[in-house]
Order: structure tokens, then sequence, then C-alpha cells
């Protein structure tokens, strides 16, 4: 039975994207329940299992205490003093480029903006990334492209009121769910649901239309959509005159497309990829809503451009309950992007050729483009990078190429990790320092559909565990920098507030009920709904039809599946939190490797039976679960346990433009074992 809380704390959810608003109950120095806000606008009082049972994860016996320097192999117990002093004196000895920092989507919006201020200005090296690189990076460069702003255009209670709903590689009801209960609303308000993705899932089930198509093959498919559309004349010439650039090129290249060669890329019929486009272009207000099913490719930006002009020839832009919404997988990856924790843009996704403002207010000279993530593992394996920074982060496990990442960090020279607990990356640093997680510390997280939100210290931190910005403002202090001295996290808001419009008009003080969406640029303004209600962010103020190119991946003869990897409703991300709590066991405690009823027949898989997955990059075994929700050819399972990690056998290719390593077709043989 829960105990009852003696205090409730009006907060955030710390998991996923959506960013439901709790009251986080507590006793003592414990959390005991918690309950959704009825007045958060996102989830009005309703959760999901992971926001009302998974939140205990804070009182684990296991949490980091004290800072930890590595002396002959083994972790001793240090005071602050000793730890910062050895960091500050380490990280001195390095120049910008042989340092990076990974800043995190788990942490506020104030200690992304701090790290990613340290990195600079302190450490003057521009490599600071962090794991949107493997979520939505192609979003943040496709749509920026292409309408200007790499963000989710609409809200996601405006799903409720849209006549079609098209979701594209996304898996709402276990990724995002209470996103996934707009979209159950809005079919029962009557809205159509077409589904685009290789998987049966629970969303698809509810579909009028569900298109399977072969991994990676999104983009043949959603431009022969725009060619039914633009043939059944369902296009929006008003829109496109007014509001858009680059169409007769765009038009003349999906009337040239051969669709005998889409059917056989795809695998999904001409006349049911006709349905489904009729279906889309004739209700209004049409949403758009994908997740990592379209990003995770090599292609990923070339999917999202593809989107992005199916949304554009329907006019579905710059109105309520449509648009192209991309669905921000961790709790603040929204905000870390906002905050310039990416190595190509500052915070509020200014460039680096106007860096003027941040050097003004810094003091120091703003170092050019950094590396991406997936670059700072090849440059430590080449000796190039020799020194790096991990908050809140486990890419031992998230990253694709896992023997290739351990490498990487082992053969850094200095790592440090900041985290709450000790995870398979911290076991390889030379120092680990402990953190306050999200109950006990204040600051802000922005959601995926851009609402920053207030969270709230609930509780305080075991032994002497420190807010993550804390930390970093102390190492710069002992490193003799500057401008590190904030009072508090409102404080440092007020910085961000002062450097990125977009976030101009908002503060703490504002945020006490209910959050605010940006772009909110003065005091008086309520912030933004929906975006590009008059113009696009481009330079032009008009959005850009682009033309994607595609390339669908190949299996061979001896890796003759495709393995797609993905999550599941009851973990998050590399289990660090979810891991520590009981109570999600019951429902998933370890991996399974979904198989196609017919793959398993004809390679003798057995349901329950382990089985061998191997792939170019290496292999491991797991219990196989043969199951009709994933078509023939098709294996898939997720990244969450540390005992069958799903990324040894993904990585290779990865997207030119955004960096986004393949992660949604790997090709792999299957053995029963
Ligand atoms: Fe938390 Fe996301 Fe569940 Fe809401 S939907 S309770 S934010 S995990």
């Amino acid at each position: 039975r829960e105990e009852k809380p003696f205090t409730e704390v009006k907060t955030v959810c710390p998991y996923c994207g959506a960013g439901c608003g709790i009251y986080l109950g507590v006793r003592g120095d414990r959390v005991v329940s918690s309950r959704g806000d009825p007045d958060n606008p996102v989830n009005r009082g309703k959760l999901c299992v992971k926001g009302r049972f998974a939140l205990k994860f804070v009182n684990s016996p296991e949490r980091l205490k004290k800072p930890l320097i590595k002396v002959d192999g083994r972790f001793v117990e240090v005071e602050w003093d000793e730890a910062l002093s050895t960091v500050a004196e380490r990280l001195s000895e390095y120049s910008g480029e042989e340092f990076a920092a990974v800043a995190s989507a788990k942490c506020t919006n104030e200690e992304n903006y701090i790290l990613q201020k340290f990195t600079r200005a302190v450490m003057l090296s521009g490599n600071i990334d962090h794991c949107a690189r493997l979520c939505h990076a192609p979003s943040v460069r496709s749509l920026s492209m292409t309408l200007g702003s790499g963000a989710m255009t609409n809200s996601i209670a405006e799903l409720e009121d849209s006549a079609c709903i098209l979701a594209v590689g996304t898996n709402p009801t276990e990724t995002h769910p209470l996103t996934a209960y707009s979209v159950i609303r809005a079919i029962r308000s009557g809205a159509k649901l077409v589904v685009i993705d290789p998987r049966r899932t629970r969303i698809s089930e509810l579909a009028d239309i569900h298109l399977q198509n072969r991994p990676g093959s999104d983009i043949p498919l959603i431009m022969a959509m725009c060619r039914f559309i633009i043939e059944e004349g369902l296009h929006d010439t008003e829109f496109i005159e007014s509001r858009t650039e680059n169409f007769d090129e765009f038009r003349d290249a999906v009337m040239a497309l051969d669709l005998e060669e889409v059917e056989s890329l795809t695998g999904v019929g001409v006349e049911d990829m006709r349905r489904a486009a009729i279906t889309y272009a004739s209700k209004k207000p049409a949403s758009i809503i994908y997740s990592m099913g379209i990003t995770q490719h090599a292609h990923g930006t070339d999917n999202v451009i593809a989107l992005s002009n199916l949304a554009l020839l329907t006019g579905n832009l710059g109105k309520p309950s449509a648009g192209i919404n991309p669905l921000r997988g961790q709790n603040n990856v929204q905000g870390a992007c906002d905050m310039g924790a990416l190595p190509d843009l500052l915070p509020g996704y200014q460039t680096l050729d106007d860096s003027f403002r941040f050097s003004d207010k810094w003091g120091s000279t703003i170092p050019g483009p950094g590396m991406t993530l997936p670059e700072m593992f090849d440059a430590a394996l080449e000796g190039r990078l020799r020194a790096m920074y991990i908050m809140g982060e486990n890419p031992l496990l998230s990253e694709p190429e896992t023997e290739k990442t351990r490498k990487a960090l082992e053969s850094l020279d200095f790592l440090v990790v900041q985290d709450i607990f000790m995870t398979e990356t911290a076991e390889l640093a030379d120092v680990v320092l402990p953190a306050c997680a999200w109950a006990e510390k204040d600051g802000t997280f922005t959601n995926t559909e851009r609402r920053v939100q207030l969270i709230r210290k609930a509780l305080d931190a075991p032994g002497e565990a420190r807010t993550d910005w804390e930390i970093i403002c102390m190492l710069a202090e002992k490193m003799g920098a500057e401008g590190f001295d904030y009072a508090s996290s409102s404080e440092i808001f007020k910085e961000i507030a002062a450097l990125v419009p977009s976030y101009a008009g908002i503060s703490h003080e504002r945020l006490q009920d209910g959050g605010i969406q940006w772009p909110c640029t003065s005091y008086e303004h309520g912030g933004t709904q929906y975006l590009h209600s008059e113009r696009f962010s481009t330079p032009t103020g008009r959005a850009s039809f682009l033309l994607p190119g595609y390339h669908v991946g190949e299996v061979s003869e001896e890796y003759p599946m495709v393995l797609v990897t993905g999550r599941n409703l009851y973990q998050y991300h590399t289990r660090s939190m979810t891991g520590r709590v009981p109570e999600l066991d019951s429902f998933s405690d370890r991996e399974e490797l979904l198989i196609n009823p017919l793959d398993a027949a004809k390679l003798g898989v057995e349901d329950g039976g382990t089985v061998l997955v191997k792939s170019e990059g290496g292999s491991l075994e797991v219990r196989a679960r043969v199951s009709g929700d994933v078509m023939e050819g098709v294996v898939f399972m997720t990244f969450h346990f540390a005992e069958t990690p799903a990324n040894v056998l993904t990585g290779g290719d990865r997207d030119p433009v955004s960096g986004m390593p393949e992660l949604k077709f790997t090709p792999v043989s299957i053995r029963p074992v």
C-alpha cells in the first residue's frame, strides 16, 4: 500500500517529453506518492504508469552521496574540495579541441545552459552535444531549413480537435502516453487516424489505415502520397502560392516518381498509399506526429523534410490542430536543444556567426563549431579528444556501437561523470560527482510542445549530492573563471532570458501557475500555442519545399533480417532510474526480441527460447517472443537492458547532415541457441 504523503509539492514528471504536471508526495526525506495535477494543461490530472508509480528511484539506497576519485582502479570517497581541485587541475591541461562535454536531457534548462557556457567560455571548446543527436537532431536541422524552426509546431491538446492525425514512425502509447491519450480522444470525436509504421502497435490497431512499410522506406512512400494529393487536386494552392517556395520543382519531382519502384521499395500497394493520401489531405485540420521511427535513420533529415513537404502541400501549417509535430523523447530534450547544448548552435538556436552578444555577456571569445556526440568518440579513439565531462547521461549503453564507445571512453586521459547513480559509463570515469535528482532542485524543463515549466525542490538530496549547475559553477570558480557566481537557478534563468529572444518574456516568477510556450518575447506576451501563424521563421518568411534524397537499406545473405530498436512503456532510457523501481519489474524485467511467426518457424525459434542475434558490429543472446506485431524479415528489441545491450549490434552509417546514426535498420542474423 502507498504511504500517505506528509506534504505535496507541485512539479513536473521527470520522464517523457509530454511534461505532465504532478503533485509529488513527500514524507520526511522520501518520495512516497504522486498524482496528476488537474490544472496542468498537458495532462489535466492524468498520469501514465511511469509518472504514477516510477518516481521512488529517488529513495534508492544506491544514490551517489559523496564525490569519488578512482585510485588504482577503485573508487575512493573524497571531499568536494579535493574532487573539484583534481578536476580543475586535470582539465586545465587540455586545449579547447581536446575537451568535450555531454549535456543532458534529464537536467534542467539552467543546468544545460551552464554546462554549455562552461564548455565554450571556460574550456574554449565548441564540443558540446547531448542525446538529441540520437533523437531529434534531424528534426532540428530539417524543420529549420523548411520552416525556420525545429520545434513542434502545435500543442498536444490541439490534437484532440484534428480531423485527421497522421502518425508516422511513432508508438505514443508506449513512449508518449499522454499524447496518445489526446490521439484517442480525437478518434472518439470522429477524427481519422492514418499510421505509417513497420510494426503493429496499440496505436496502429486504432487506425483507419495502417501502412506497414519496410523499415527505412518512408521517403518514397510519403513522396508518393504527395503525388496522389496533387493528382486528386487536394493540394492547397492558395497556401502554396502565398506562403511557400520551390513548389514547381517539388511537383515535377513527385510527378516523375516510378510508382512500381515505390511499391517494391516500400512493400505497400499503390492503392493503399493513395487511400492514405486522400484521407490525410481531405480532412482539415490535419496533424502529423512522428518520433524516432522517422529520425533514427542515416537519412533522418530527409525523412523529416518529406513530412514537412506533406504538411506544406496541404496547407496544414500556421493554424490550430494542424502542423508537423516531432514528439520529443526525454523530459527536457527540447530544453537542452534550446539552451545551445549543440555543437553548431548557441542558446536559442543563434548561429555562431552571431556570437557577439554571448561574448559580450560572458566576457570571452566564443569558439567555432564543435564535434557531434558520435564524432567525439571517433576523436577519442584517434587521440584528438583527451578529456570528457558527462552530465547525467549513460552513452556506454545509449550510443550505437557499444564496443567502440567503450574503447573510446577508455582511451581518454581523463573522464568526469556527474550523475545520481553509478551508471555503466560512470564505472569508467576517473572522477564521479554526485548530483541531485529532479525532485531535489528548482529549475525549468521545456516539454515537447515548447512549454517551459517550473520544477520545484520537494526534498533534500542524499549525502553531499549537489545540483548539476552548482557543481559546474564551483568547478568554473576553481578554474579561476568569472561569471559563475549565481545565487539560484532563477538567476541563471534571467541570464538565459536576456540572451535568448524566444525566452525573453519568461521568468521563474511567471511560471508559478502553469507553463509558458515559447516564443514568448516580452513580459506582456502570453506565449505561443502554435507556430507560423503569420509568417515562417525563415529569412524570407516563406516555407520551402525541399527535395529529399532516398536510399532504402539492404540486407545480405549473411545478415538477412532487419533489427529495429526502440523503447517500451515501462522502462526509461538505460534504466538508471526505472531499474531502481521494483514495481515496474512485474511489467517488464528483461528484454524480449520480437520475431514474426513465419520467420520463427523457418529458423526453428520457439516462443520464450533463447536466440543469438548477430550483426557486423557484435552479437548477443536474448529471449525471443514470437509475435505478429513485427513483419516478416524484421525483428525488434529495446535498448533498455544492460544485460542485453542492443547497441552492441547497431552502428555504421550516419546521417551526413545531422550526424544521426542508423538505429532503425541493422542487418542481423538470428539463430536459436
Ligand atoms: Fe510522465 Fe510522460 Fe507519463 Fe506524463 S506521459 S506521466 S510525462 S512519462
